[in-house]
């Protein structure tokens, strides 16, 4: 009877043992898709849950309650082409020749872009089983050569490049003015779906919502698959348009109206996921290229208690507005830890439970377990580059800012300045006199990273029409 006894009580426990480690080796569960939200030029302020008085946000809103608001979260430039070479390959833009300082982004008489030799997200996952789509601004080259469909995406649909450019040369006057009053129809901007021009210049009223519409459309086809989808709005960069629903409707103006139909646009997202029950096994990431066009005044957005913005690199132009949501897998809360555009190849490579590229340097780093179980952020260092040159440099609560960067050509700073940006969030107070012997550490932190990067062609340079 014992015997009986103990014999059932081993097969308990066996049995037990088994289905955890089936459990916690994630065999039972299915493999997680990603989505990825990415604006243009918004503000780290730029959200109601970010403290914006005027801009309404109920949708990202409820994603940051849900899932993990990062309140240092950075993107690797502070412009739109490096910034996204960065997101899509995990590693500084001066290694792949996407950050330059002759250019600052690549225009449309570039004939230059992301090099085929770069591994992006899309190409990991794709070799991994999912489905990979791309919606809106690529930025990283428009010629065929270098479009996202050559870049490991199955299907593009959107503008290649910023949409205030292809101008019509007869538009004279201010740019500045042009940039806030002008019709969409003097951009002669593109939209192609795949590698084809569908709409020339594209009526950029309806662009966020056309782009959410496919968006919703890429969900709902792959939804028996894994897939990986990139969704990058055009806006808020200049020029600003709204469609019908919302134009005229925030407190904020056309750049408020302009947010919160991308505030929409996420809200549809996510309604996507749930109505085809994949919102438990989805990763929807949200945050910007860059800090805000501040030259653009109201039609700029706002760095919060950040100082600086776009171009710059200061705080608010690197430091981003960022939420990951997932139900079930991301623990919610706020996060301090830092984190960058960077991390999320190596995050997401190590999801899907895909490899990461072993032969090249990666400068990002695994989020995974912050994500899943809120542990501390592996990031503990961000490096600040203007165009080519490395423009500041932190290492924990210690930035030194070395050069003025705004553009392609930083200044030097006669001294360094240095800050603690635990207690000076603003960099208001300059410590540089305190702490001489931070300065020499970080700032050999800097030249030892500076060390490692091989000189690669700049890719912003060549262009297509001279
Ligand atoms: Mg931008």
């Amino acid at each position: 009877m014992l015997l009986v006894s103990i014999n059932r009580i081993k097969r308990f426990v066996f049995c037990l043992i088994s289905l955890l480690i089936v459990e916690f080796s994630g065999l039972t569960k299915e493999p997680l898709n990603f989505v990825i939200i990415f604006t243009d030029d918004q503000g780290y302020g730029d959200m109601s849950c970010n403290g914006h008085p005027t801009i309404h946000t109920p949708n990202l809103d409820q994603m940051a309650y849900q899932g993990q608001k990062w309140t240092q979260f950075y993107s690797a430039a502070a412009v739109c082409t490096p910034s996204r070479a960065a997101l899509m390959t995990g590693r500084l833009p001066v290694r792949s020749g996407m950050a330059s300082s002759k250019r600052v982004v690549l225009f449309p008489d570039s004939a230059g872009g992301l090099p085929q030799n770069e591994i992006t997200i899309a190409e990991i996952l794709k070799g991994a089983g999912y489905k990979t789509g791309m919606v809106g601004k690529w930025h990283m080259g428009h010629l065929p050569q270098h479009l996202p469909t050559t870049q490991g995406f199955d299907s593009y649909y959107g503008i290649p490049y910023s949409n205030d450019m292809d101008r019509d040369s007869n538009v004279k006057g201010d740019w500045v003015e042009i940039g806030k009053t002008a019709p969409w129809s003097i951009y002669q901007v593109p939209l192609i779906k795949n590698g084809t021009v569908v709409e020339r210049p594209v009526n950029q009223n309806t662009i966020t919502r056309r782009y959410t519409e496919e968006a919703v459309k890429f969900i709902t086809n792959n939804k028996e698959s894994s897939f990986f989808l990139y969704l990058a709005h055009s806006m808020p960069h200049i020029p600003l348009y709204a469609s019908k629903n919302f134009k005229g409707k925030s407190l904020n103006g056309i750049y408020g109206d302009v947010i919160q139909e991308i505030d929409w646009s996420v809200g549809e997202v996510v309604n996507a996921l749930k109505k085809h029950d994949l919102h438990k096994k989805t990763i929807v990431m949200f945050t910007s290229d860059n800090g805000p066009w501040e030259v653009f005044k109201t039609h700029g957005g706002s760095s919060g208690l950040l100082r600086g913005a776009k171009g710059g690199t200061r705080e608010g132009g690197m430091r981003e507005p960022a939420i990951f949501w997932g139900p079930g897998n991301v623990k919610p809360g706020v996060v301090q830890g830092l984190g960058s555009t960077l991390d999320v190849l190596p995050t997401f490579a190590s999801l899907a439970g895909a490899k990461i590229p072993e032969e090249r340097k990666i400068d990002g780093y695994d989020l995974s377990e912050v994500l899943l179980t809120q542990g501390n952020s592996p990031r503990k260092e961000m490096y600040y580059f203007g165009g080519a040159k490395l423009s500041a440099i932190r290492f924990e609560n210690y930035k030194v800012q070395l050069r003025e960067a705004n553009g392609i050509n930083p200044k030097k700073l006669t001294k360094p300045e240095l800050y603690h940006l635990g207690e000076d969030p603003s960099e208001k107070y300059n410590l540089a006199s305190k702490h001489p012997e931070i300065i020499k550490d970080l700032i050999n932190r800097g030249e030892k990273m500076k060390s490692g990067i091989k000189e690669v062609p700049d890719q912003l340079i060549p262009k297509t029409l001279n």
